[in-house]
């Protein structure tokens, strides 16, 4: 899709912040997160004790790695506010990210914490060209979940006109972008495609409509998946990244040089590590992504193991950001799934199912074990032309994907088309996988 939107900057001093200023700053931040989080919060104190390390150790970046992690486990130890750095009067906000087992995860925000909240999201929207001349349309869930109201305040930050429409009731969405004609919509991707699908249903087409920047995120998506949407609602898609434990949207968002996502470094300290030993990797590699807040103040998060699965890019954008740019997540290694011994990723199997003409971009993965063997089944809808044709034809194309995902994928997968609109939509976050088998 060509590039609709100017290159805009919220906070061009902050964005493009020479190297040298940049590490100054973030040590500044960092030493002064250390020393809060270790005075505050015991769980901190106990996890740097037992390191052997004290904040007066932090002398340069270099001695983040003598830091602890942190992982999802501590928070859900620490639950629900053992792991805050202020006393309770000092927190304006609380919000939780339900996960997929167990308690939530619980994030905590100081005035000045909803400050920092507010610029990073204005800053990821002013980078997909947002002005205060925009509606945006935001479907994002509103509630505990960070993405409602993170981007409702960061649209307002900006000055934008904001439609706190939230997910849900899909046809009411497509009549108030008649409507209201907003300009930008938030959501994730996989509810794009829902509101895509709705508005054909309901023969509204994109002259109706006028949007023409989507800020999407939340959940891992394709590039695939990117041009689906961009064509059917007629906009240009941004990814935008974060995460409740850090702060909600805001962490990392694309410019309109769609070459990653600018992480907020100068509130947000990047690190990549291999997952399986702890080790630091240079930018450029591919490791899981470690977070450390650089200016919270309720809830300081030090060295957090995201689990996302990514590489950084810390050359220069040719926008003029310096912040550094982390790459479109493969996925998360906990979502990785591991089928008799071949690392798979559901990003993979949407890439193939995005490449076939008669299948909709909804499916489901089924992994079952049957005589100590793993089996996975991928189940994908249809689009209405190919299920109204017989079934000799449903069974080449099933055949013809089928070979196209065991090439990617290296394993043999099953595939069954199922019936157009046959698998549950979702409003926000899709769930892709079920996984069967009893690992635990
Ligand atoms: P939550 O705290 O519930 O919002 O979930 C945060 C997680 O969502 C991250 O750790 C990622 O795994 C995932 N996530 C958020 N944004 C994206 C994105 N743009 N692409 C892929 N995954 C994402
Ligand atoms: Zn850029």
């Amino acid at each position: 899709m060509a590039n609709k939107t100017k290159n805009l900057f919220w906070n061009r001093e902050a964005e493009t912040m020479p190297a040298s200023e940049k590490k100054r700053v973030q040590l500044e931040r960092l030493q002064a997160t250390v020393k809060r989080a270790y005075e505050n919060v015991p769980f901190y104190r106990r996890a740097f004790d037992e390191k052997g390390v004290k904040p007066e150790d932090v002398k340069s970046l270099e001695d983040l790695k003598r830091l602890p992690f942190t992982v999802k486990n501590d928070l859900r130890d620490n639950y629900p506010y053992k792991l805050f750095a202020v006393p309770m009067s000092r927190v304006v906000r609380l919000h939780a990210s339900s996960g997929t087992t167990g308690k939530p995860i619980v994030g905590a925000y100081t005035r000045n914490d909803m400050e920092v909240w507010m610029e990073v999201i204005a800053r990821s929207m002013a980078a997909a060209g947002v002005t205060e001349d925009d509606i945006v349309h935001n479907a994002y869930g509103y509630g505990l979940f960070t993405g409602g109201l993170g981007f409702h305040y960061g649209a307002e930050k900006i000055g934008a006109s904001v439609v706190p429409v939230s997910g849900g009731l899909s046809k009411r969405q497509v009549m108030l972008w008649q409507d209201f004609r907003p300009t930008v919509l938030c959501c994730t991707p996989s509810y794009a495609l829902v509101l895509a699908e709705t508005m054909e249903e309901m023969g509204v087409g994109l002259n109706d409509i006028c949007l023409r920047v989507g800020l999407f995120g939340a959940e891992p998506w394709t590039d695939q998946m990117r041009r689906e949407i961009e064509s059917r609602l007629g906009l240009e898609a941004f990814n935008q990244f974060g995460l409740t434990e850090l702060i909600g949207p805001g962490v990392s968002a694309e410019c309109i040089c769609h070459n990653g996502m600018h992480i907020q470094d100068d509130h947000f300290l990047p690190e990549l590590i291999d997952p399986e030993t702890g080790e630091t990797l240079e930018y450029g590699q591919k490791g899981e992504l470690v977070l450390t807040s650089l200016t919270k103040e309720a809830f300081p998060v030090i060295r957090y193991r995201t689990k996302d699965i990514t590489t950084i890019d810390p050359e220069p954008c040719p926008c003029g950001r310096t912040t550094v740019r982390m790459m479109r997540l493969a996925g998360r290694s906990d979502d990785m799934l591991i089928i008799r011994g071949v690392n798979v990723f559901p990003s993979q199997i949407e890439g193939v199912i995005l490449e076939q003409k008669e299948l909709v971009p909804q499916y489901q993965i089924v992994v079952e074990r049957q005589r100590n063997l793993d089996q996975i089944e991928v189940q994908v809808e249809a689009v209405d032309e190919l299920y109204q044709k017989d079934e000799s034809e449903i069974l080449r194309v099933t055949g013809r994907v089928q070979k196209a995902l065991n090439q990617t994928l290296g394993i043999t997968a099953r595939v069954v088309i199922v019936p157009p609109r046959s698998i549950a939509r979702s409003e926000g976050k899709a769930r892709r996988v079920i996984d069967r088998r009893n690992l635990t």
